[in-house]
């Protein structure tokens, strides 16, 4: 059976970066949850359904079918056949996403897609590496290897500029501070650092010294 990487943590914190980095040092499947949830959102987005009416969100939700491409090196996002990795990243889905996130019959779901995508990658080759906000509590608590990544709020709102290609720095970290709001303060399997996982605070850590520990870690 493979092994399972768990990692948590909020935007920004370097987690996509850390959790490609390590399932292609380890040669392990790599899945992007966020990626997931971005991909809901856009379908919904796409169908005219208001991402604030939970009601038809959650109607809504068993309708479209995701597919997720898991090679480390070259991670693809399908809805209903479509390839949707650029369409999910725009702002108007990032502003939508906690909203949709939040609703406890979208998160079932996908929940049950990613516990599938980790028995196959268990089963067929020597493990997986998956990123989000309730990997390491809800989705595999019992992963072997379970982390917290954090970082100051301008390290991460820095990368996160980076990422996107824009110099407003400040309206990047209102906007991962909004997210984060959201994203820990739901009902349903908010954002939450428990005490299982390991912390990591990578504000002053290059991309590859966290992934050597997290590698060190798995090798333990
Ligand atoms: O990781 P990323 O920033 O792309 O995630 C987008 C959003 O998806 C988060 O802000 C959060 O609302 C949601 N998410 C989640 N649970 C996960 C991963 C992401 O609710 N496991």
């Amino acid at each position: 059976e493979g092994i399972v990487i768990a990692i948590d943590g909020p935007s920004g914190s370097g987690k996509s970066s850390t959790a490609k980095g390590v399932a292609r040092a380890r040669e392990l499947r790599y899945l992007d949850t966020g990626a997931m949830y971005r991909a809901m959102t856009w379908w919904m987005l796409h169908q005219g359904i208001d991402a604030n009416d939970a009601a038809a969100v959650a109607e809504a939700s068993s309708r479209p079918v995701i597919t997720m491409g898991t090679d480390p090196a070259a991670p693809t996002v399908d809805v209903d056949g479509t390839d949707v990795a650029a369409a999910i990243r725009t702002q108007e889905v990032t502003t939508n996403v906690s909203a949709v996130s939040a609703v406890p019959e979208v998160r079932e779901r996908l929940v049950a897609l990613q516990r599938e995508t980790i028995a196959r990658a268990r089963r067929e080759a020597s493990g997986i590496v998956v990123e989000g906000r309730d990997i390491t509590t809800v989705v595999a608590p019992d992963a072997p290897v379970k982390i917290f990544l954090t970082a100051s709020a301008e390290a991460r709102a820095d990368r996160r500029s980076k990422e996107v290609e824009t110099d407003d720095v400040a309206a990047t970290q209102a906007d991962l501070a909004r997210r984060d709001q959201l994203d820990s303060s739901r009902a349903a399997s908010p954002l939450t650092q428990t005490e299982d996982a390991l912390e990591l605070e990578t504000s002053n850590l290059t991309l590859d010294e966290v992934i050597a520990i997290v590698v060190k870690l798995a090798d333990e």
